[in-house]
């Protein structure tokens, strides 16, 4: 068995990845289907899929809706502009959903800002943060994550608002799944119900389930959750990564030529400066995952630019080294701590216990590897 990808460098503790008999991973395998130049049977013909996307627009037209045509999640990050950019001067009447918990960098208001002025409209959700915190309180001590409901959330609430406002069409970002992951076993163009259990909510820790476990009335869960398979019907939720090839790249270009700003230095963990940089709870999510799974912030992107042959896999090594670990700094302990009312004791044994005994060696100071990459 393979402890990291012999092309990118994930490590086969990332959740629902597989590897073939050479060692290649699930996300390389996607990767080079996205991107097959020859006649290639694998071959996604992103041209046909661009004209599926026509003809869907059209379908979408003739629906002639009360009031919006399509509805599209937005975070005001790069990938929220580029899935906008794609519905521009089709005369759609466009309705973006941003959910803002009231930890918005100023970074990210600005970013944000750029969705109406590109010619969507916007409404920004704001949850009751009496029960939001209690929610990200529960997840981050119980689960070391505390984006586990809100996740769910930024996949759900958007196609609920679509389905009471009897939008026809929501576009979804990517399908992390497939992007991140390789997981064919899962439809590829549109959120199910399955695709939410297995992806949006992590280890299939549903609001249903979160409900029951933490005596949450699920009434208050709802805008959480999915739908039943009835409703979801009353919107088309496809992702815009099916019709669109994918890139982070690209839609950093694309997002720029609307106004996107990037930070003036790389983000905390990593070495680009255009991710995770509209609010602060990420850079906690990110950490944890790196003590649960092994991998950091810097691997995604190091794995992304040696799949694109922007930088070779020893480079690769020397970024994910400098950059993974970088401690958490209290510029975003601080705040989350203050936000989710629980002290530095209690967050400092959070981190230990979710520190992989698997994977780090028992060293209460440093990250230090049992297997490092070689
Ligand atoms: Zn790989």
């Amino acid at each position: 068995m393979y402890n990291y990808c012999s092309v990118c460098l994930l490590p086969k503790t990332k959740p629902y990845i597989n590897f073939d008999k050479h060692g290649k991973c699930s996300a390389c395998i996607f990767h080079e289907k996205k991107n097959i130049k020859n006649n290639s049977k694998n071959k996604i013909d992103w041209k046909k899929r661009k004209k599926e996307f026509d003809i869907l627009i059209k379908k979408i037209k003739k629906i002639k809706a009360p009031f919006y045509d399509v509805c599209v999640p937005v975070s005001g990050g790069k990938d929220s502009i580029t899935q906008i950019s794609h519905l521009l001067n089709k005369k759609l009447r466009i309705l973006a959903v941003n959910i803002d918990y009231g930890i918005k960098t100023t970074i990210g208001h600005q970013n944000l800002s750029r969705v109406t002025k590109m010619g969507a409209n916007l409404i920004t959700y704001r949850p009751d943060l009496r029960l939001h915190k209690k929610i990200l309180r529960i997840s981050f001590l119980k689960f070391g994550d505390p984006d586990l409901m809100s996740h769910c959330m930024l996949h759900a609430l958007p196609i609920r608002i679509a389905i009471e406002l009897k939008v026809p069409m929501t576009l979804l970002g990517e399908n992390a799944a497939l992007e991140y992951s390789g997981s064919t076993s899962i439809n590829e163009k549109k959120m199910s119900l399955k695709w939410f259990e297995n992806y949006a909510s992590n280890k299939g820790m549903t609001p249903k389930k979160f409900s029951k476990l933490f005596k949450i009335p699920y009434e208050n869960l709802k805008m959480y959750d999915l739908p039943s398979i009835t409703d979801l019907k009353k919107t088309h939720p496809v992702f815009c990564s099916y019709f669109f090839k994918w890139s982070s790249e690209n839609n950093l270009k694309i997002a720029k030529k609307f106004g996107f700003k990037s930070l003036k230095r790389n983000a905390e963990g990593t070495y680009r400066s255009y991710v995770g940089i509209d609010e602060k709870i990420n850079r906690i999510h990110q950490y944890f995952k790196l003590l649960k799974f092994g991998y950091g912030r810097a691997t995604d992107h190091a794995c992304e630019d040696i799949r694109n042959n922007k930088i070779s896999r020893k480079k690769g090594i020397q970024l994910v080294k400098k950059y993974d670990r970088v401690k958490l700094s209290n510029y975003f302990i601080n705040d989350f701590i203050k936000f989710i009312n629980i002290d530095l004791k209690t967050f400092t044994k959070t981190l230990q216990k979710y520190k992989n005994k698997k994977i780090w060696l028992k060293n209460n100071k440093q990250l230090i590897k049992k297997y490092e990459i070689q």
